[in-house]
């Protein structure tokens, strides 16, 4: 099978199709037809075998995370989905591994409205970038410096799940159904970030952990914040773990979340309840402070030690 063969087979009608897409792939670019009241928002990930993902994993989880990743990205501004293109580099041509991993990566673009316009094949070890493309308004979009003293800290759905998935399978334990599907299929809350463009003063999606992202928007908006642990949004399974050991690490600095933190003046509490969802939550979880650095208060009072949570870590 030739290069060409390969892209023709697998690659050259995947996701949505999409009237915006004068010329997709085929030719020397992909030709994208930005409307005119419209930013574009982009951002790209590359997933690298035996570093961010099991070089035996299921190909079609692995389609689908690599895209979810992007599209967590572009929630996180609160821009809407578009566009998408994938470098793909492989070690040999496995047709049941490309078919599984083109499953999954045109079930999750189709889901989103998102069109594969183009991309770039090699050999080499396995190793997938995807850059993303998305719209969003002038003035519209959600930075992380936008937060301020008094605003709320909230996080969308539970933390430390694919952090507790990781943890079991390092220690040669089959993770339950449920904690296996948030660490290889996470769905990135787009319809979620586009409902608090307008609302949310800041905003990122969880990749690395709690206390090191929400550090992000901290440094970025030249503020402190407050969090009460005991509020912070676990799963059953999560919980349990929390509950007999005490360690707040696993919601805290777990990586692959891919949850949303973002904050919001106090006085808009009310509408947060509206943007919740049966399966994706919405929690306040701490306050803003003038005061910089970064406070996790346990339930019996004494403060959390974020260097043992990896925060040291991710900060500057
Ligand atoms: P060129 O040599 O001009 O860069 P390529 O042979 O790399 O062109 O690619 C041919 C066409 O196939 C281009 O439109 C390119 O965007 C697309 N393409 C290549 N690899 C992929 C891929 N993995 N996924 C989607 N499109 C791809
Ligand atoms: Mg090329």
């Amino acid at each position: 099978m030739s290069e060409r063969d390969l892209i023709r087979d697998y690659f050259a009608a995947l996701g949505a199709r999409r009237a915006d897409v004068p010329c997709g792939v085929g030719d020397d670019c992909a030709l994208l037809a930005v409307p005119p009241d419209r930013q574009l928002a982009v951002s790209i990930d590359t997933l690298v075998a035996g570093v961010h993902f099991f070089a035996d994993c299921d190909p079609q989880a692995l389609g689908h995370k690599s895209l979810a990743v992007g599209l967590s990205d572009l929630a996180s501004m609160g821009a809407e989905p578009a566009w998408a293109t994938l470098a793909l580099t492989l070690p040999e041509i496995d047709p049941d591994w490309l078919g599984g991993f083109a499953r999954g990566l045109g079930d999750l673009a189709a889901a989103h409205g998102v069109q594969l316009v183009g991309g770039d094949t090699t050999r080499g070890p396995l190793t997938v970038s995807i850059q993303v493309h998305g719209l969003v308004a002038p003035g519209q979009a959600v930075t992380r410096a936008g937060a301020r003293p008094g605003d709320l800290v909230c996080v969308s759905g539970t933390l430390g799940d694919a952090g507790l998935a990781l943890r079991q399978l390092a220690a040669g334990k089959a993770p339950s159904a449920t904690l296996r599907r948030r660490l290889e299929r996470p769905e990135p809350r787009v319809g979620l970030g586009r409902r608090l463009a307008g609302l949310a003063s800041a905003m990122i999606d969880l990749s690395d952990g709690l206390a090191g992202d929400l550090g992000h928007i901290l440094a970025a908006s030249g503020v402190g914040a407050d969090l009460e642990l005991a509020a912070l949004p676990l799963g059953p399974e999560g919980a349990t773990v929390v509950a007999e050991t005490g360690d707040w690490a696993l919601p805290l600095a777990s990586g692959d979340d891919y949850e949303l933190c973002f904050t919001t003046p106090a006085a808009r509490r009310a509408e947060l309840s509206a943007l919740a969802t049966p399966d994706c939550a919405v929690t306040v979880i701490g306050q803003i402070t003038a005061a910089p650095g970064l406070r996790c208060r346990e339930p019996n009072g004494d403060l959390w030690p974020l260097d043992r949570s990896g925060y040291d870590h991710f900060s500057t």
